[in-house]
């Protein structure tokens, strides 16, 4: 990512700040974010007291900027549809964390808890990415899973994680995965559709940024991490969308930024998407 963008991965808060002044967000509740309720293994309300390792301190400070911008962003895509956007909440978690969707073990990996709002962030994730993408290819790859995450609570916001959660009741586990996958895919085009609008107001996307990224969106697609795991695919399994289909709806977002393509994802046929 471009400097401005990536500086909170190397100078830290005090670039974190700075970003967050220029978006106009109140940089207290940046740094409240990262630390708040939740963030100490669950016990609400706490701040965490830990000391927090320079690798935690830079994923922190990262997500906090991706935050932000995601929040710039949406906050304008919803004012032009005459709807109010309200932020998610946002915790990293390094050990288990007691979540409104329950426990969650570390080394989960990022998820969305709809029933809290939040976004749980484990940095051993980004160490992850860190080490397969190496640095900069790593950055932008850490922005789309957070605007993934993000994209979830987007989807929360605006209905469509209540029709598929509703789904689980009334559906055959096949047919439920269809609708989990339909959601993960529209949560890979939200992430396009914010880094497109993202790229035109802060121009933080650099050549061979959306490559890496791309690379992430094919690296966790069903079939990619079946066949690496087991050896064989069984595409009834799948609850997250194929390497190609997620390469797709992200590439969509990116290229459209239009929101008006969101309910494709819950009107094509399955085969179409
Ligand atoms: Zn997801």
């Amino acid at each position: 990512m471009k400097p401005a963008a990536m500086a909170a991965g190397g100078l830290g808060v005090v670039l974190v700040m700075v970003i967050a002044s220029l978006l106009g967000l109140d940089p207290k509740k940046v740094q409240q974010v990262m630390n708040g309720p939740g963030a100490n293994g669950g016990k609400g309300g706490q701040v965490e007291n830990r000391k927090l390792s320079p690798e935690e301190i830079r994923s922190r400070d990262f997500a906090a900027t991706v935050l932000a911008f995601t929040e710039e962003v949406w906050d304008e895509q919803f004012r032009k549809n005459g709807e109010k956007y309200v932020p998610p909440r946002m915790v990293l978690f390094a050990d288990a964390v007691a979540t409104g969707c329950g426990n969650a073990p570390s080394a989960v990996g990022p998820f969305y808890c709809p029933a809290d709002r939040t976004v749980y962030l484990d940095p051993t994730f980004f160490a992850e990415l860190r080490k397969n993408l190496g640095g900069s290819d790593a950055e932008f790859s850490q922005a789309y899973v957070i605007a993934h995450e993000i994209g979830h609570h987007v989807q929360n916001l605006l209905g469509y994680s209540e029709i598929v959660d509703r789904k689980r009741q009334t559906e055959s586990k096949e047919e439920f995965n269809r609708w989990s996958v339909r959601l993960e895919l529209q949560a890979d085009f939200l992430a396009g559709v914010w880094a497109h609008h993202g790229q035109r107001k802060f121009d933080f996307v650099e050549k061979g940024d959306i490559d890496a990224a791309l690379t992430s969106a094919k690296a966790i697609g069903d079939d990619r991490i079946q066949q690496n795991s087991r050896g064989f695919t069984s595409p009834e399994s799948y609850t997250h969308g194929t390497s190609a289909q997620r390469v797709k709806w992200f590439r969509l977002g990116l290229q459209s930024g239009d929101m008006s393509k969101l309910s494709d994802l819950f009107e094509l046929p399955y085969e179409k998407l």
